[in-house]
């Protein structure tokens, strides 16, 4: 079976699983339920099919912000929301790259199929990713928390779909030299099975080569060999890049750039307390 086929067939049963799943996650569902002040906490019925769900106890906290972390592959993204979710510590943290590598090391469905997309370093099919967020989001909202999605949006397609659902507040743009990138990525190695990462330069592995864990040998994601990073690169100007531009449109974004999280980070600090994040 072709690739796409596969893959829009893995959705459908998806898409069963997510119905199943909110069935379970959410008790009441009842749209007209839902006031439009909330809208930041809802899903509309076009995206999900809301006959079989429920929301009428997600309480909405005008104190609740979703915030998105926009940055090419590579570039801190993952440092910098680490760093936020210890500040900030009511906030959920929604990483795309991280729920396609969970279902690539169970060997899903899903996750066979994604992983021939994220070896080549192509993007996962929108449809895929607009759904898979969908559901980690819903039991994020589930949890009252701030939400932090990092690797989604990375089309203006998936942002579309995103803003039909949800009020994104706040955009972390990060804006780090693609030089910094490349030889930052050829330091990055991991632990296959547990998904640790380490860096050469700044978190080595206690002993060269092993998990400081398990002793296990550390090996590098098949998308941070140096010709998958330059097309992951070219990628996220092509199709990514455009997403700056559509938040800054809408007001809510804010590029910090530079070559250090650690010299990054207070920034973002103080700007999302500004923008009211506690
Ligand atoms: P990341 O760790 O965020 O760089 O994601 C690793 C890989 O997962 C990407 O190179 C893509 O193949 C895939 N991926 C993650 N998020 C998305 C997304 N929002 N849209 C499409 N593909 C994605």
């Amino acid at each position: 079976m072709p690739v796409l086929s596969t893959i829009s067939h893995e959705k459908n049963e998806l898409s069963h699983f997510r119905v199943d799943y909110l069935t379970l996650n959410v008790r009441s569902f009842n749209n007209s339920s839902i006031d439009s002040s909330a809208k930041g906490r809802l899903f509309n019925s076009t995206t999900i099919d809301s006959s079989s769900m429920a929301v009428d106890d997600i309480s909405n906290s005008p104190n609740e912000k979703f915030l998105l972390i926009l940055g090419k592959p590579g570039g801190g993204k993952g440092t910098i929301s680490k760093k936020i979710l210890k500040d900030f510590p009511d906030t959920e943290h929604i990483s795309t790259g991280d729920i396609l590598r969970q279902h690539v090391r169970n060997k899903t469905e899903l996750g066979k199929e994604a992983k021939a997309y994220m070896d080549r370093g192509d993007l996962v099919p929108d449809e895929v990713m607009i759904s898979l967020v969908l559901e980690d989001s819903m039991t994020a909202i589930k949890s009252g928390k701030h939400i932090l999605l990092d690797g989604f949006p990375r089309t203006i397609e998936q942002a579309v779909a995103l803003d039909e659902n949800i009020d994104v507040e706040v955009v972390v743009d990060l804006n780090i030299p693609t030089d910094t990138i490349v030889e930052r990525i050829a330091d990055r190695w991991i632990h296959p099975a547990s998904g640790r990462v380490y860096n050469y330069s700044y978190n080595p592995p206690l002993h060269h080569g092993k998990d400081d864990e398990s002793g296990e040998d550390l090996v590098q994601r098949d998308d941070d060999k140096p010709e998958t990073v330059r097309k992951r690169l070219d990628a996220y100007d092509k199709v990514t890049s455009p997403l700056i531009q559509y938040y800054e449109k809408k007001g809510v974004l804010k590029t910090f750039s530079g070559t250090m999280s650690d010299k990054i980070y207070p920034e973002v600090e103080k700007w999302l307390k500004d923008m009211g994040l506690n």
